[in-house]
């Protein structure tokens, strides 16, 4: 789209020279036409003066006029003045010269001749003539005026013009390119139409968006022959008849609208179509493919897991909400939300990478468990979710969940590697078991713990007391936050004897939880859930330094045996913890003794041995606790080089009476023994119990039969015992 300003340019320019030289020709010569009629007009007036005057003057002198020069001289100058601009003479009828008053002047000249007529008889003539130098002089002058008048009327009609022309077409120019550019540049398409539907603009951007060509949206094309351009090349997404339908319907109905547009080659393309106040119309047009794939992308994202690409929690929840709203009269549905056991283990022994292939191999067995409609969701972690569609719980979902159990339980092949994992099941059914999704959910989650709580590898279906137990459960979490600020804790102490001296060697530290409602809380009560909050990490040092110090009081050969839970060796800081107890209490750290469990072992074991091997450098001594009651217990004792093996109180009490604890106390204090390590028998009740331990060659024993727990004022009283001798405590 561009003005030409040549043409015009020329017009001006032309138009301005011949005004100009117009102007410049015509003043003068105008001039010199009226001077010269005036001229002509002033000698003919004189000539016929002087000529009457003469007449009168022969009329009067009838002879011999001609002889009477000097009297006519006199009457040529009385007639006329003095003049030296006009010569005159007067020649009789003859054609003899009677006066001559001529004196040369300058050409050109102007003549003029009256006859003297004396009674209608032609005497004579009487002949003047001027110079029209003075004339010409001024034509000349004002010639050169006119030039300069023809020379600012050529610069009033053509250069200032074409200045103001130039530089309006300049501003406009300069517009129109930026207009262009802009137009040219725009990520849309546009395109203006009149109302007859023919093309006023149309840029780049659109001829690439429907690969048309410049020709065929050159202005004065019209729509159809733009359609008609696309139907040949491309052909159009519908019927051309339809399209252009659509199209003066559109137009015809006045009003802005917008609507997507699919081209043959699948792209989107939003159209605006808005009108013009002259019933023009401009229309726009964006490709959206990309930015509608980015956002179902976006949105995909948002409601899905990255690694299996399953529905997450938020999908999830929004199903089930729909499920509610939606469901129809006895219309029963099922959440099971499942995690699997051992899961941790494969990450720790296995890397993550083969965590996430076993979380990718499981989805794709529990998949092939569901029915349509159903959905699995991965919640998050190892936590997984199905919604199943339309049951009957009793059947349906207790065969979907004995299912999954066979199906999660079974081997899994990560690139040549076996991981064994369980799941736990938790199952709670709508409307039953809920009014909404939310309620539902949680419910199902409250099942899962139960069944977590039962020995995993199985499945609950939810019962409304689990939420009440779950409730309890919370308020017992708030209290133990707030236990060890208010002084609620407190530690006992419960002797262990040396079996070859018969005296108390040492105390074990055991917590105790005065509530104020509750009253007494036993360790068993609050310790799992003080491991599951992390709670045990500061009550854990709590219980370290109040030991050690209580311990510092000791006589110097009794020891302090006290519990750590696998949650603090998460918290690594813990030989921190040690040194600065021993430190703040001044006890020596031989003094002191750490007891653990195997299932410490079986988590986190390279940092957790990195741990005990620290502590124990510092001169701490490490004991194996409740030995007997964990998985590979043999192994573990080589991972370590443990001090003392304390077997569990479920062999020690009644040995005498059972047989297969008898065998185990006898193997397990024999490979102490030869393994270096002391052991010690928990729970000795009875003189038996003793005597066997004794016999079997036990160091130590502790057990109700010396002292139950008892607190740290009882210590100095619990020292005086002996082991033949116990004093019965309440
Ligand atoms: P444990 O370390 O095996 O402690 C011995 C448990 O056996 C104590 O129970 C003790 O009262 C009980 N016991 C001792 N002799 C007998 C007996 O002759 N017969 C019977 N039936 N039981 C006996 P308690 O105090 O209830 O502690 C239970 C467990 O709680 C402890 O088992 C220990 O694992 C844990 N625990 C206690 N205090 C702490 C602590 O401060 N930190 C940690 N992490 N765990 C602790
Ligand atoms: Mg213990
Ligand atoms: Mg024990």
């Amino acid at each position: 789209m561009t003005i030409r300003p040549i043409p015009l340019r020329t017009l001006v320019s032309a138009i301005g020279l011949s005004i100009a030289i117009v102007t410049a020709v015509t003043v003068p010569v105008a001039y010199f036409a009226i001077g010269y009629s005036s001229v002509a007009r002033v000698l003919d007036f004189k000539a016929d003066l002087d000529a009457r005057q003469v007449s009168k003057y022969i009329y009067a002198h009838e002879e011999l006029w001609q002889f009477q020069q000097v009297r006519l001289i006199d009457i040529l100058h009385l007639a006329n003045g003095e003049e030296n601009e006009v010569n005159k003479r007067v020649v009789d009828s003859a054609g003899k010269i009677v006066v001559d008053e001529r004196h040369p002047l300058a050409a050109p000249l102007i003549e003029r001749s009256r006859p003297i007529v004396v009674r209608d008889e032609i005497a004579g003539r009487v002949e003047l003539r001027a110079s029209l130098q003075p004339l010409l002089a001024e034509t000349t002058i004002v010639g050169g005026l006119s030039i300069l008048l023809g020379m600012g009327v050529f610069f009033a009609v053509r250069v200032f013009p074409l200045r103001v022309l130039d530089q309006t077409l300049g501003t406009l120019l300069r517009t129109n390119q930026r207009f262009d550019a802009a137009l040219n540049n725009m990520s849309q398409g546009l395109i203006m139409i009149d109302k007859h539907q023919r093309i006023l603009v149309c840029n780049d951007r659109l001829i690439e968006l429907y690969r048309l060509t410049p020709d065929a949206v050159k202005p004065g094309s019209t729509l159809d022959d733009v359609l008609q351009f696309r139907a040949a090349r491309d052909g159009l997404p519908g019927d051309l008849d339809r399209l252009r339908n659509t199209i003066r319907l559109q137009l015809g109905s006045g009003a802005a609208s917008t609507f997507i547009l699919e081209t043959t080659d699948g792209r989107q393309i939003s159209v605006n179509n808005r009108p013009m106040p002259n019933g023009a119309w401009v229309s726009t047009h964006e490709d959206i493919s990309e930015r509608r794939a980015a956002q179902a992308e976006i949105s995909h994202m948002a409601l899905h897991d990255a690694l299996t690409n399953l529905p997450n929690r938020r999908y999830f929840q929004q199903r089930l909400e729909q499920h509610f709203d939606r469901r129809e009269r006895d219309q029963k549905f099922a959440v099971l939300c499942f995690d699997l056991d051992r899961f941790k283990s494969v990450n720790d022994t296995l890397g993550h990478q083969f965590g996430d292939k076993l979380l990718l191999q499981m989805s794709d067995r529990v998949r092939e468990c569901l029915r349509d409609g159903d959905m699995l969701a991965r919640l998050g972690g190892d936590e997984f979710a199905i919604l199943q569609d339309s049951i009957n719980p009793l059947t349906d979902t207790s065969a979907l969940a004995a299912r999954l159990n066979e199906v999660i339980s079974a081997p899994f092949d990560l690139d040549g590697r076996q991981a064994v994992v369980g799941v736990s099941i938790g199952i709670a059914v709508a409307p039953t078991d809920a009014t909404d999704s939310h309620e539902l959910l949680k419910n199902a989650d409250l099942a899962l713990y139960r069944a977590k709580a039962d020995g995993r590898g199985t499945y609950r279906f939810f019962e409304p007391e689990m939420d009440a137990l779950m409730q309890s459960r919370r308020r017992l979490e708030l209290d133990l936050r707030n236990a060890l600020a208010s002084n609620q804790l407190e530690l006992y102490y419960q002797p262990l004897v040396n079996l070859e001296t018969d005296r108390v060697c040492g105390f074990e530290a055991l917590l105790r939880w005065k509530h104020p409602e509750h009253g007494l809380i036993e360790p068993l009560d609050f310790i799992p859930l003080a491991e599951e909050t992390a709670l045990i990490v500061p009550i854990g040092e709590w219980v370290l330094r109040t030991a050690c110090h209580e311990a510092s009081s000791w006589p110097n050969d009794i020891g302090v045996a006290v519990n750590v839970s696998a949650a603090q060796f998460k918290n690594q800081n813990l030989a921190l913890v040690v040194t600065s107890a021993l430190a703040r209490s001044g006890l020596s750290p031989r003094r002191l003794e750490l007891e653990i469990t195997e299932s410490m072992l079986l988590a986190n074991t390279q940092t957790t041995l990195a741990t005990l091997h620290q502590i124990r450098a510092l001169g701490v001594r490490i004991s194996m606790d409740d030995f007997g009651t964990g998985y590979s217990s043999l192994s573990y004792l080589r991972s370590f080089p443990f001090d003392k093996i304390k077997i569990d109180r479920s062999f020690v009490h009644n040995v005498s009476s059972d047989e297969d604890s008898k065998a185990i106390i006898r193997a397990v204090t024999g490979l102490g023994a030869s393994l270096g390590m002391i052991t010690t028998g928990e729970g000795v009740e009875t003189q038996e119990d003793l005597d066997y331990l004794r016999r079997e060659g036990c160091a130590e024993a502790q057990g109700y039969f010396f002292s139950r727990p008892q607190p740290a004022s009882e210590i100095p009283r619990m020292l005086g015992m002996r082991a033949e001798k116990p004093k019965a405590v309440a």
